[in-house]
């Protein structure tokens, strides 16, 4: 029945960009329709007598039978490996199962999430071009495109999420090449109404950019809904176990990027720095990722190291089971926050009194993410005295993972700042970030419960 199934990473028909779905690859595809499948068994199939775990690939270099050999390898034109610095058979096969996940086509792996937006963004955009953003993204995201890549030449304008299709649209420009936004925002919780993004953006002939790291693919899986690439920090509910920092793209294949030649010369057009090879001729629908691991990862090398990727794969066979688990304790400990006295307000979008709640049951309709923010009555002193008071919940700057984990910026990262700064960067004094785990619902809340009293 599997005869034609590709095994990676010994078997699997490697070229470049193109590890994810080789012919052959669509029966697999239709035996795991279920994503609780996927995460365990998407990306690596042991053969006969192999490890049933993903081995990890720990090799810079790869050996090859001639140079003869090694020369169509890296002119793309045979199946093999070149250099850990561009791809890894670990690394590969991770990134298989995440663009399975996401219902893509091809995916990749990279060193972090502030890696992922860069790569996802900067693989289209270049000096002189314009990106679209909406305001609502993580501080690090935010500061990549607004500082770092302003000084590459790169012009953003950044749109409110909940503005109009006409006041978003008149934010492009001619030059503009791709739309970025995050699927649920981190710490903001804005929920995106990703179809209206997606009109948006196609009617410009642009490409729509996901951040869909706080939902994961169990909750949203922007493709569905019209989005072109997908990002994500992996470092968070992927991982879910704090020990490696990474990133993932997954391109849909979807983005016709020949009808858009103009604007995107560099997939169009031969690349001279790669053999004069047009990555949308030679690679289709495999175009965007296979640029970005040929071109980018090997002039900037953000490769996460094989051992990181194993661990990656972990987090992700499990993700199916963990992520649903956060979603039912943030929404009990949620319920608990908005009937308690000392609590001023609360911003859960799985609550119904949530602004996004009708937002979050179409995109999210299986829960949003186990962050929440709320208020706690008292201002910066009272919240303060909470976070004293808490005995099961840590303190840190993380979140997503599968410790309950909290976070008063008012008196940690923000601390230099005054009340009134504070409101007008939008973490007010009474501001608590609360990341719920997979511990005990019981036993979180009666934490909290114990600090509030304290406060
Ligand atoms: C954490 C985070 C990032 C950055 O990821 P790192 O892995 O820390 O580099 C990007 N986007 C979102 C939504 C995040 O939460």
């Amino acid at each position: 029945m599997f005869r034609s199934r590709p095994r990676c990473p010994s078997e699997i028909k490697n070229k470049l960009g193109r590890v994810q779905y080789p012919p052959g690859c669509t029966e697999r595809r239709e035996q795991m329709s279920k994503i609780e499948t996927k995460c365990l068994h998407a990306g690596y199939t042991p053969g006969n007598g192999e490890p049933r775990q993903l081995p990890i690939y720990q090799s810079i270099t790869f050996k090859y039978s001639s140079s003869e050999q090694m020369g169509a390898i890296f002119d793309l034109k045979s199946p093999g490996y070149i250099y850990t610095r561009l791809q890894n058979p670990t690394n590969d096969a991770v990134a298989a199962k995440i663009a399975a996940l996401e219902g893509g086509c091809a995916g990749m792996l990279t060193s972090s999430g502030q890696a992922a937006n860069f790569f996802a963004l900067f693989n289209i955009a270049c000096a002189g071009d314009h990106i679209v953003s909406a305001t609502a993204i993580y501080g690090g995201t935010y500061n990549l495109l607004n500082v770092t890549m302003r000084r590459m030449g790169i012009d953003i304008t950044f749109v409110d999420p909940d503005a109009s299709e006409e006041e978003i649209a008149a934010a492009f420009k001619p030059n503009t090449k791709a739309v970025f936004a995050e699927s649920l925002s981190n710490p903001s919780l804005v929920v995106l109404d990703i179809e209206k993004f997606a009109r948006i953006a196609h009617a410009q002939g642009v490409p729509l950019i996901i951040d869909n790291t706080f939902p994961t693919p169990i909750n949203c899986r922007p493709i569905e809904w019209g989005a072109d690439i997908v990002t994500h920090s992996t470092t968070k509910y992927m991982d879910g176990h704090a020990v490696a920092v990474g990133g993932a793209i997954v391109d849909s294949g979807n983005f016709d990027w020949e009808a858009q030649g103009d604007k995107f010369a560099c997939l169009v057009e031969p690349d001279p720095s790669y053999h004069g090879v047009s990555y949308t001729k030679e690679f289709g629908k495999a175009a965007f990722i296979t640029k970005a691991v040929a071109q980018l990862m090997r002039d900037l090398g953000s490769i996460p190291s094989p051992q990181n990727a194993f661990y990656l794969n972990l987090g992700l066979e499990s993700l199916h089971v963990r992520v649903p688990r956060h979603c039912e304790n943030a929404l009990a400990v949620a319920r608990f926050l908005e009937g308690h006295k000392k609590v001023s307000w609360i911003n859960y979008p799985g609550l119904e009194s949530s602004k996004y709640y009708t937002l979050a049951k179409k995109y999210m309709p299986t829960g949003t993410s186990g962050v929440m923010a709320f208020g706690v009555r008292g201002g910066r002193e009272a919240a303060t005295r909470f976070m004293e008071g808490l005995k099961l919940a840590s303190i840190e700057t993380h979140v997503a993972d599968s410790y309950t984990c909290v976070l008063h910026p008012a008196s940690s990262t923000h601390r230099q700042l005054t009340d009134e700064q504070l409101v007008a960067a939008g973490v007010g004094p009474d501001l608590i970030r609360l990341s719920v785990g997979i511990e005990n619902v019981e036993d979180i809340i009666a934490d909290i419960a114990q600090a509030l009293e304290k406060a």
